[in-house]
């Protein structure tokens, strides 16, 4: 009860209020608990209005910049989306609500077992996780997948993986935070029979994206 009004409040004040109009994207923020994807100790903290950590140096992101980055991809329901940080499994499940599959690659090992934990305990069918270098994205993955519709990196690169655009879906689009390690703009590539389309959604601050196409350490 106390946090289904939280979660309401997040919804409105931070979502809603700021320009986040996109019905399915407010639908998966209403059925996510996002409570269940922080550690215990701060479970009280989870709807507020900022990252919060969630262990190994890591945070689930920001409500609002999760939200504007899902909006900004617009998502359809038969999309097949790459996501790159798993982290706690919060954004994989808010996809997971919206599109038709979710690939989810991490690069700390405990993080990704919790998350793929909890997210067969919430009954999610529809994702597979694979541990590993995210930059080059879901190479050697299982399933086989060599395309996606969607690409969403929650760590800031210090420039664009080639990997990540090299398995972008014709008419794709890719959305990731590059810049230096403390600030960065949220980039936006789309795939065109002309080549890619880059557009900038503004500034951000996310952890580094580390890993062969990203920052060393
Ligand atoms: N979407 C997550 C946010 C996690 S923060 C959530 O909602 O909780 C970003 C995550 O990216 C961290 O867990 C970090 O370990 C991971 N990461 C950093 N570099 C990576 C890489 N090269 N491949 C995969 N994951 C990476």
């Amino acid at each position: 009860m106390k946090h289904s009004s939280s979660c309401e409040n997040m919804i409105k004040y931070q979502l809603v209020a700021r320009g986040i109009t996109d019905e399915r994207v407010l639908k998966a923020f209403f059925k996510v608990p996002r409570h269940k994807f922080i550690p215990i100790d701060i479970e009280h903290l989870a709807y507020n209005d900022s990252p919060l950590s969630i262990g190994e140096g890591q945070t689930i992101s920001q409500p609002y910049i999760v939200a504007l980055m899902m909006q900004t991809l617009e998502l359809k329901k038969d999309d097949i989306v790459l996501e790159i940080g798993t982290g706690s499994g919060y954004q994989t499940a808010l996809l997971a609500e919206i599109v038709g599959e979710v690939f989810t690659v991490e690069r700390i090992s405990s993080l990704i077992r919790n998350a793929e934990t909890l997210l067969n305990k919430l009954d999610y069918k529809n994702i597979y996780y694979k541990f590993g270098d995210g930059t080059l994205g879901w190479q050697d993955g299982h399933p086989e997948q060599s395309e996606f519709d969607k690409i969403i990196v929650a760590a800031a690169a210090p420039d664009i993986p080639e990997s990540l655009t090299g398995q972008l879906a014709m008419n794709g689009k890719l959305i990731i935070p590059t810049g230096n390690r403390t600030f960065q703009q949220l980039v936006v590539i789309t795939r065109t029979e002309d080549g890619y389309v880059h557009t900038n959604e503004g500034g951000c601050m996310f952890v580094p994206l580390i890993g062969a196409e990203g920052w060393e350490k």
